[in-house]
Parts: structure tokens; C-alpha cells; sequence
């Protein structure tokens, strides 16, 4: 290997990350206007918190047990011997954000949302990156199920105009502090009874989260694992209230829902509702959204005593199936002739710029003919063409690329022409 490529090599983008070139980033340009604008019109706001956060706050809110801080963190040790780690999810954050700033003084209920890379030391396969976007919302400070409904019913709005059909909402409750325990340890003894068809990971899950074995991948583990108990037969009579209140208010939304007694998520910190919005059309890693309550998140976090709940969706996965058309650009190829017309040329791309038109200038000397194979290389939609004539005359020849039309005019005749187009 010459030392060339060898230094080529050695700067490739890191396993597990992908740069988003022009002709794909302008799919998640649309995605973003959209989730702005399907978010606000629910009252949410953004919040942008750092990249990295310390270690302690994921070890904290996400749980110490999960899969996400065990094995999957991207934890450094920094110049002044700290440990942090990059965001490997939001909600954390967004606790840490209210509680620092004491947003919760402004009244409740509170909803945020966020856009943006989450890292995770995951094993890079299809589909699954090692930083990875993430859309997410919160609300916090509003206990009524309807505000669960309301947030499903916010995701699915979202995926419909993302043209994303075939897809399956899924709800479920893992019950509270009050009810959870005696439905834990209903399940340590259904796991201890088949300890031995588990793997060793799940051996370990029915000490410290038997829940947890519901996520296992293993076939055998799920084969035990569709014996086990249901969480519907231990909820206390506040979860199950809330719960039918959370049917109750999807069926008013119309949304379709398949009640799935397995579904706890990955995550610690969920009481009463999860969910998760799959997709029918995408393989084993068919999740498209997934969420839920964390009534005890924040005062866990030894700030007040606020509910939340709320939702992550997968940037990447999502736009692999979304039907967005990217916005049709429209470009004025500005084509000039000598050194005085590229001058004219700088002010004229200034005028159109500023009046709302995309203006392509290129700085190198060349005959009409190559400016022309340029503007089509660009796919620009029309050319201007500038010589010393079209300077003397303040008037400029237009060329519209797909058809062939030319028109002559002033600039301002023809910035009427260009807008109009
Ligand atoms: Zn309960
Ligand atoms: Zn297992």
C-alpha cells in the first residue's frame, strides 16, 4: 500500500457512522420541516441540550440495568479525568434541562421536542449505526391518560404524512411502584422454575429485572418467556383506569391498537403506558417509534415530583420506508463572458439572491459553450448570459434549459419571469 492510500484509509468515516451527502439530505431536510411542523401545531417546543452529558445522569435516569448503559455507552474520560458519556438517548437530558433551569415554575404541562444524533457502541449491522438520529418529545407535568393518546395519535400524524402506511400501534402498562413488584416477582418464580432453558443473560435479568427477559432476542427465551405471567391480571386499580382511559381515548382517535401484554421496552424507567409504533414492511428491526410513561423519573433525579411521558423515533429507519419528495430546487446558472462581465456578474447574483432566487456563479474563465455544459451538470433551470453587450444595454439574455425558450430583458423583467416560474 502506498502511503497515500494508506493515509486515505486511516481517515474513513468510523465504523458505524455515515456521512448524509446532498441528494440524500435533502429527504431529511423534508423530514425535519415536517416534524416541526406536525409538533408545534400540538403546543411542543423545541429544547437542544449538549451532545455529552456526565456519565452519572444515563447511569441514573436510563438505568443502570438496561442493555443501553451496561453494554452500549459511549463513555470517555475527559482532560479534567471526568467521565462522560455521549447522549446514547434524550429523555435524561431533558430532565436535567428542567430541573436545572426550574422550567417546571412556568406551569405545567411542558412539551418539548428534539431532533438530533444519539451514539450508542451498539454492533454496527444493516440498518443500526453507532450515531444515529433520533426525533423526540416530552411532556411533563400532565398525569391524564388522554395526553398518552394524544401523544400516539402526534406520532401516527406524523408517519401519515410521511406517507409510512402498514403500520401497527402496540400499547401495553408495566404497572407502578405500588403494583410492579408483586408482577416482578411473580415473574422471578414463573423464570427460576425454567432457569435452565434461559440464557445466561436472562439468568441474570430474573435477579435483577425480570421484565427484561420480554426483550431477549433468543428463541428459546421467548418460547419461556410466552408462559409467563401477564401484567394485566397485577395492575392496581389506578393503572388500569389509566390504561382503559388510554383505549378509550384511541378509539376516539381512530387509531387501530393491538394490546400487547409483553411489551415493556428496554429502558428502566417506564411506569403504567409504553408503545411502540411498528412497521409491517421492515424486517426484525421493524420499530418505528416507541415510548412511554416515567412517572418517577424526575424526582428520582431529586427534582420535584412531575410526571412525564414521552417518545423516540428513529430518523434513519423511518426515512428508509417515508414517501418524502424533496423540494424541487429551481437555479439560475449565471453564465458570463471577460473579466468586466464578471464583475456586472457579482452584483447581478447579489440582486437575485436577494429577491429570492438560487444564483449559481462559477469563477473560472470559460467559453459559452462550457458555461453551458456546466449549468447542465448543475441542473439549472435557466441560464443568464452576460457579455459586454448585455452590461452597455442593462438587458440580458434568459435561457430556459428544458425547453429552450429564450427571453430578453431588464434584470427586473426578468427576476418578474424567474418568480413566476
Ligand atoms: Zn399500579
Ligand atoms: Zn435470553
Amino acid at each position: 500500500m502506498t502511503e497515500d492510500a494508506s493515509s486515505r484509509k486511516e481517515l474513513a468515516a468510523i465504523k458505524g457512522t455515515k456521512d448524509i451527502l446532498p441528494g440524500e439530505v435533502e429527504k431529511w431536510q423534508t423530514l425535519e420541516v415536517l416534524v416541526r411542523e406536525t409538533f408545534e401545531l400540538y403546543g411542543f417546543r423545541e429544547l437542544r441540550a449538549p451532545v455529552f452529558e456526565a456519565t452519572e445522569l444515563f447511569e441514573k435516569g436510563t438505568g443502570s440495568t438496561s442493555d443501553v448503559v451496561t453494554k452500549e455507552m459511549y463513555t470517555f474520560i475527559d482532560k479534567g479525568g471526568r467521565s462522560l458519556t455521549l447522549r446514547p438517548e434524550y429523555t435524561p437530558s431533558v430532565v436535567r434541562a428542567i430541573i436545572e433551569h426550574r422550567l417546571d415554575l412556568e406551569g405545567a404541562p411542558m412539551r418539548y421536542y428534539f431532533m438530533g444524533p444519539m451514539f450508542r457502541y451498539d454492533k454496527p449491522q444493516k440498518g443500526r449505526f453507532r450515531q444515529f438520529h433520533q426525533v423526540d418529545i416530552e411532556v411533563f407535568g400532565e398525569k391524564d391518560a388522554a395526553v398518552d393518546a394524544e401523544v400516539i395519535e402526534m406520532a401516527d400524524a406524523l408517519l401519515r404524512k410521511l406517507g409510512v402506511i402498514g403500520t401497527e400501534t402496540l400499547v401495553n402498562s408495566v404497572g407502578c411502584r405500588a403494583c410492579r413488584p408483586a408482577y416482578s416477582q411473580a415473574l422471578r418464580d414463573a423464570a427460576g422454575k425454567r432457569r435452565s432453558e434461559l440464557c445466561l443473560d436472562c439468568q441474570r435479568k430474573e435477579e435483577t429485572n425480570p421484565l427484561r427477559i420480554f426483550d431477549c432476542k433468543v428463541e428459546a427465551c421467548q418460547a419461556v418467556a410466552r408462559s409467563f405471567p401477564v401484567i394485566q391480571d397485577f395492575l392496581c386499580g389506578e393503572c388500569r383506569d389509566h390504561f382503559s382511559k388510554l383505549l378509550a381515548c384511541l378509539d376516539i382517535y381512530d387509531i387501530p391498537y393491538r394490546v400487547e401484554p409483553r411489551l415493556v421496552r428496554g429502558l428502566d424507567y417506564y411506569t403504567k403506558t409504553t408503545f411502540e409504533i411498528v412497521s409491517r414492511s421492515l424486517g426484525a428491526q421493524n420499530s418505528l417509534v416507541g415510548g412511554g410513561r416515567y412517572d418517577d423519573m424526575m424526582k428520582n433525579f431529586g427534582g420535584p415530583d412531575i410526571c412525564g411521558i414521552g417518545f423516540a423515533m428513529g430518523m434513519e429507519r423511518v426515512l428508509s420506508i417515508a414517501e418524502v419528495a424533496p423540494p424541487k430546487r429551481k437555479s439560475l446558472y449565471l453564465a458570463y463572458l471577460g473579466d468586466e462581465a464578471q464583475k456586472a456578474g457579482l452584483e447581478l447574483a447579489r440582486y437575485f439572491r436577494a429577491n429570492g432566487v438560487e444564483c449559481l456563479v462559477e469563477f473560472k474563465d470559460r467559453g459559452m459553450k462550457a458555461h453551458f455544459g456546466r449549468a447542465n451538470k448543475l441542473h439549472a433551470a435557466w441560464v443568464l448570459v452576460l457579455g459586454e453587450d448585455e452590461i452597455k444595454k442593462a438587458r440580458f439574455g434568459l435561457k430556459e434549459m428544458g425547453t429552450g425558450r429564450q427571453v430578453d430583458g431588464t434584470r427586473e423583467e426578468l427576476l418578474a419571469i424567474l418568480r413566476n416560474d
